[in-house]
């Protein structure tokens, strides 16, 4: 189990996530945007709409998956 927070993912606050591999941090980073946003935390929501905006263009978003990948594989 490794943990990243919401700044290394993209986000504004310093939120913790964890997971067992990248995949599962983004998909936790995912739902504790939408979580935020849905509770009123517009400081969320360009991020929010980046990660949607990944889910709609994986090729572009290849990139930011990749570094996040390698900056979960780099973590103790
Ligand atoms: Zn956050």
């Amino acid at each position: 189990m490794k943990t990243m927070t919401c700044r290394q993912l993209g986000g504004p606050c310093d939120a913790t996530l964890s997971g067992t591999t990248a995949d599962e941090i983004i998909k936790a980073q995912d739902r504790h945007l939408r979580e935020t946003v849905r509770g009123g935390g517009s400081d969320h929501l360009p991020a929010h709409e980046e990660m949607k905006g990944r889910w709609r263009h994986p090729i572009k978003a290849m990139g930011w998956y990749r570094d996040t990948k390698k900056a979960f594989a780099a973590l103790p």
